[in-house]
């Protein structure tokens, strides 16, 4: 399969992100949100990175221009009918995103790939939302999605392996690192950093030490580029609870994934995080 356009669904911290890297590398990029507005803000961030990627030298002013240009931003979602894949990088909400992949299937060609940035979900669930599952998988970009080099590929039970090998090399073009991986709750990073989170949030609400206190002892002496807190910031705390609560469930109650209630009162807060202009840490918005 030859893949000229991607399309990218959500125009959020991930779908930017994701789309950033696609018109980087030389793929018109189509990028959805639901509103003009909130697409339109997406466009603006990321022509604002490709500019300091010039101003720093890293891209030639020319080369900036052609970058910008192969970026197209749309609240319509039939415009992706002309792209060979498409990467779904909505809220991590289930029936948001099946609802998603069921307009996909009409609005694309039955040829085109359809994966998913779920951090949590069953790829497995999502693709069997459409006829032809085989061409869906997950393809998890890990943020800051221009700087991180992990892309988990994920297989759900009907996925076939040329849409694996298809994604995979997508990801290799992207001059990205692609693992292969089962779908399973949290796939492996995920899995890997729920107790991470969790147990911060423990050591907090027990009063051991402060969300400064933790991430500056994680940060000096135990050598991780960020800390629990400043990350969740980052991730978004909405979209952290989501994914914990989804590991949660996918694992039929596994102790060690158990949310604390303190992350669902800090999205009932309406402090996400940096997105929010404030959650553990303030920001400026
Ligand atoms: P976000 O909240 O920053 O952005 C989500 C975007 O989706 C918003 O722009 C919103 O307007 C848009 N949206 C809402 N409803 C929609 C719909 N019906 N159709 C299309 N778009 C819609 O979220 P995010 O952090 O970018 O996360 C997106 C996905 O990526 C989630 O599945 C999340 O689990 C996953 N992910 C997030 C991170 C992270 O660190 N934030 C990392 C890896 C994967």
């Amino acid at each position: 399969m030859n893949i000229e356009t991607v399309g990218v669904v959500g125009s959020g911290t991930m779908g930017s992100g994701i789309a950033q890297v696609l018109i980087q590398e030389g793929y018109k990029t189509v990028l959805y949100d639901i509103t003009e507005e909130i697409v339109s803000r997406a466009r603006k961030t990321i022509f604002a990175r490709i500019d300091r990627l010039v101003e720093k030298g890293k891209l030639t002013n020319e080369n900036g221009e052609q970058v910008k240009n192969s970026l197209v931003c749309t609240a319509n979602l039939s415009e992706m009918k002309d792209c060979q894949v498409v990467i779904e990088a909505a809220p991590e909400k289930i029936e948001i995103k099946k609802e998603i992949f069921e307009k996909l299937e009409n609005y694309c060609s039955s040829e085109t790939l359809l994966a998913t940035n779920t951090s949590s979900f069953s790829v497995t669930e999502i693709a069997s939302q459409i006829g032809s599952p085989a061409r869906v998988a997950g393809m998890h970009f890990f943020n800051p999605a221009p700087l991180m080099p992990l892309v988990e590929v994920i297989k759900g039970i009907q996925t076939s392996q040329e849409t694996i090998d298809a994604l995979y090399k997508l990801a290799k073009e992207l001059n990205k690192t692609p693992v292969i991986c089962e779908d399973t709750p949290g796939f492996i990073v995920n899995r890997v950093a729920r107790p991470f989170y969790n147990e911060a949030i423990r050591i907090m609400k027990d009063q051991i030490a402060s969300p400064e206190q933790i991430d500056r002892i994680l940060k000096k002496a135990g050598q991780f580029k960020m800390g629990p807190f400043e990350l969740q910031d980052l991730i978004g705390i909405d979209i952290n609870f989501a994914t914990t609560a989804s590991v949660y469930k996918g694992s039929f109650g596994e102790s060690r994934f158990r949310p604390h209630f303190y992350q669902e009162r800090m999205v009932q807060s309406g402090r996400l995080g940096r997105k929010a202009g404030g959650g553990y840490f303030e920001y400026e918005k």
